[in-house]
């Protein structure tokens, strides 16, 4: 029941926020644990990053570095790592001192860019299914979403077999595009689906962008899990883009501090210039210590970045065959930490009460893929499960997941 004020008879929360809640984030890890389940809801490891990254961030505390407010823009060692990681792994330069702004976590750095950007009436779409805080940051900046829905398609690669995976429908995105488009709203690695679009799907983003003059925000926050022959490819490499594009990136997943919440955004001046006036009434800043740490992470070798991902590939493969003997239909995703199924295969179709009824059947928490849709429908069948787990703990989920089919 909504609460009113007996004064004005409306209700607390205004209009633009009423829709969404509690995150089913939240709803689904105070679940886990009320019912001591195994929780693959929520997207966070159960094992902290690397030693050294920890310590440093220990010694920046300890040196006073970062304990009062940094500066507004992020301190300049975390700008500068942020800049030389952009030019190593992707050839893109960016000014740190013009181009490149902290923020708390990918989290605000959504928030800051789209309350920044969005006039009230604007259009912003976006890839559905979508995290969700997209579409609560796009309500309060008062614009529209228009959802563009990623589809279920079976491909068959070049060794002949057959993959399952989320497609974007080119088509479908131009035919979005209005006179009112202000925005496209990217993310790559694909949270939930796993989808990494491909390097001839982002050139039709890009073309698209140019030819009707739109800018694009990517949110690239898995841009270190990508798997297999998939590549990571950063919209604003693209011809045309690198003016218009707003990237952002994050060192929760990449370095598994998620708590931390340090992210940022690498954009050309006037854009770093227009989200960072509205990031500097959100938090101003920021994660003092942390940014230090962050900045020595970002150095990290090679060889730190290859072991991450070759460790969550094997436990996506873990999870995804488990997931697969214990009947649910696997789209084994090319990038992030989480595997998308279809529950139809096990008898039923309504992913929302599989999940609630989850832990009390078989002692793990999923998450319902319908609450990252506008079209419900079309994400109704679909859970989401996070791999981003020690091993044994995957492979006891999978072993209670097997009991699902024998007592369906
Ligand atoms: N974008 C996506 C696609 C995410 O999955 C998440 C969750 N980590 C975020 C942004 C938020 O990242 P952060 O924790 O850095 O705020
Ligand atoms: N990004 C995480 C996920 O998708 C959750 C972050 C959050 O709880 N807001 O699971």
């Amino acid at each position: 029941m909504a609460v009113m004020t007996s004064s004005a008879r409306r209700p607390l929360l205004n209009r633009r926020l009423a829709e969404f809640g509690t995150t089913i984030f939240a709803e689904m890890s105070a679940l886990a644990l009320s019912t001591g389940s195994i929780n693959l809801g929520q997207g966070f490891p159960d094992t902290d990053g690397p030693e050294e990254v920890r310590e440093a961030a220990v010694r920046a505390l300890r040196d006073g570095r970062g304990n009062q407010y940094p500066p507004g823009p992020g301190v300049p060692e975390l700008r500068a790592a942020i800049a030389a990681h952009q030019e190593r792994r992707y050839g893109l330069t960016y000014d740190p001192g013009t181009e490149v702004l902290v923020t708390a976590g990918a989290t605000e750095a959504i928030a800051a860019t789209l309350l920044a950007l969005v006039e009230p009436g604007d259009e912003v779409i976006a890839l559905e299914p979508y995290y969700d805080s997209y579409a609560a940051c796009i309500a309060m900046a008062g614009g529209t979403r228009v959802p563009v829905t990623l589809r279920p398609h079976e491909e068959t690669g070049a060794d002949g077999a057959v993959r399952r995976r989320f497609r974007l429908d080119l088509d479908e995105l131009r035919d979005a595009v209005t006179d009112n488009t202000r925005l496209l709203l990217i993310n790559t690695p694909h949270n939930p689906t796993g989808t990494v679009l491909t390097r001839e799907e982002l050139t039709a983003i890009a073309e698209l962008a140019v030819e009707r003059d739109l800018l694009v925000v990517t949110d690239e926050v898995y841009e270190h899990l990508v798997f297999g022959g998939s590549e990571h490819v950063p919209l604003a490499t693209l011809p045309g883009m690198r003016g218009r594009t707003v990237s952002i990136g994050s060192a929760g997943k990449t370095f598994s501090f998620t708590g931390w919440k340090v992210g940022w955004v690498t954009a050309s001046p006037d854009l770093v210039t227009a989200v960072r006036s509205a990031k500097q009434f959100l938090t101003y800043v920021s994660s003092g210590p942390f940014q230090y740490a962050v900045a020595e992470a970002l150095a990290l070798p090679d060889t730190y970045f290859d072991a991450f991902r070759a460790d969550m590939l094997a436990k996506r493969d873990l999870l995804s065959a488990g997931l697969a003997e214990a009947g649910f239909g696997v789209f084994t995703p090319a990038g992030t930490y989480f595997v998308t199924t279809d529950i139809r295969p096990l008898g039923v179709s309504d992913g929302f009460a599989f999940c609630r009824a989850l832990p009390e059947r078989a002692g793990v928490v999923a998450i319902p893929n319908a609450v990252f849709y506008d079209h419900r429908d079309a994400g109704a069948p679909f859970v989401r499960f996070a791999f981003c787990k020690q091993t044994s703990v995957l492979e006891e989920a999978v072993s209670r997941l097997k009991t699902l089919a024998t007592v369906a």
